[in-house]
């Protein structure tokens, strides 16, 4: 918790009032629940495959860009850093963030539509065949849930990890109503309601879902212009990295390459957490809001300065044209969504290419197998796995 700044916030979630595990389990003697929730997450099996999944660009493509492992800790260490001064409980932000991608399909985005797309090309399931599995296509916060509640095999007793109610909430950032009734028909009250009465996670999850943003605007900036794909002449026209890239040439005339970019990115970050963190404190005076049960019933309150949201948005729309819609990233798209619907119909046609499920696992329908088989994979095993099986190798 905030140790060094000695507070926790009455509107914190504390780990001693935690509405607690799935299944109970007799407290660590030394930990609290959200730090053995962050623990768990890391000795998964799921979070050492994030080191070989895409956040922008292939794995292989070089040894420096961001993958999903390296894009989660900087989520954690900006959630934490910014969460430390509003009094939030540090653990429960670092075990949501260092979870937030876990169900990431290979290949990012476009894993994840290619997936989406096949469930969607399939009839739909009637009641009783999707009983125990999400219903509809492929949504990748429900598939980190999914990871975390069923797919991890590490314990005797129970499937999953088994982590605390806060921490699975703050994961399940987003989900569409048809899962969420499907959620709350299988755990009453639970991690699906609010997005059936529209109410609040709470601030820890606010902030673990802000920090995602911050962290992938500005790293995408650095690999993009790392991979040649960005100059950083263009960065010129989005306000929120040109206020800082002037202000870093007008104190260091001579500065110029990496160390320029890196200090207009540093600096862009700090405005941002110092943005994130004022806006919110006055967000929670305004609302007038004194406990965790009235966080719940307010509107979000972690986020920017109306200015900050603006200035950060047209740095989104900035890296959705001149970044993730490159000609290149487009090339690698599309091979990426050709390795993933191909192993789809595959696995769907030939089951036994699969390994055998674990004598433990939820029976699921044929459909739900694959895509967890597929969402689970890395960006190199999806390659080899394809050429094995189609012959063909769509990557070098
Ligand atoms: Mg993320």
């Amino acid at each position: 918790m905030s140790a060094e700044q000695g507070f926790l916030s009455p509107l914190a979630c504390s780990p001693a009032a935690s509405r607690g595990r799935r299944f109970a389990e007799v407290p660590a003697p030394t930990r609290n629940d959200f730090q053995r929730d962050r623990d768990r997450v890391i000795h998964s099996t799921a979070f050492r495959r994030l080191v070989y999944k895409t956040q922008v660009f292939l794995n292989h493509e070089g040894d420096l860009f961001r993958t999903r492992l390296t894009h989660s800790l900087e989520v954690a260490q900006l959630g934490r850093s910014i969460g430390r001064s509003l009094g939030l409980c540090e653990e429960l932000i670092e075990a949501i963030s260092l979870a937030h991608d876990l169900g990431h399909t290979p290949f990012g985005h476009a894993g994840q539509d290619a997936l989406n797309a096949c469930l969607h090309q399939l009839q739909p399931l009637s009641a009783p065949e999707c009983g125990d599995e999400p219903v509809g296509g492929f949504e990748h916060n429900m598939q980190s849930l999914r990871v975390v509640d069923e797919l991890e095999e590490r314990y005797p007793d129970f499937n999953g990890l088994n982590l605390c109610f806060e921490t699975r909430e703050g994961i399940l950032k987003h989900c569409s109503r048809a899962n969420a009734q499907w959620l709350e028909r299988r755990e009453p009250e639970g991690v699906g309601a609010r997005f059936m009465r529209g109410t609040s996670p709470s601030l820890e999850a606010q902030l673990a879902n802000l920090a995602d943003e911050i962290a992938y605007n500005a790293h995408d900036i650095d690999d993009g212009v790392r991979s040649g794909l960005l100059q950083l002449e263009q960065l010129e026209a989005v306000t929120l990295f040109d206020m800082h890239l002037r202000s870093v040439r007008q104190a260091h005339p001579t500065i110029k390459g990496r160390r320029l970019l890196f200090e207009s990115i540093r600096r862009m970050l700090s405005a941002q957490v110092y943005d994130v963190i004022a806006s919110t404190r006055q967000a929670i005076q305004d609302a007038g809001v004194g406990s965790l049960d009235e966080v719940r019933q307010a509107p979000p309150l972690v986020g920017f300065s109306p200015e900050m949201r603006t200035a950060s948005a047209e740095l989104k729309r900035f890296l959705m044209l001149n970044l993730y819609r490159h000609p290149q990233v487009m090339e690698t798209t599309r091979r990426a969504r050709s390795v993933v619907s191909e192993l789809f119909g595959i696995y769907l046609a030939a089951p036994e290419e699969m390994p055998v499920p674990d004598g433990m696992a939820t029976p699921c329908s044929p459909r739900r197998r694959v895509t967890d088989y597929i969402a689970g994979m890395t960006d190199r095993f999806a390659i080899r796995e394809h050429a094995r099986l189609t012959g063909v190798r769509l990557f070098e």
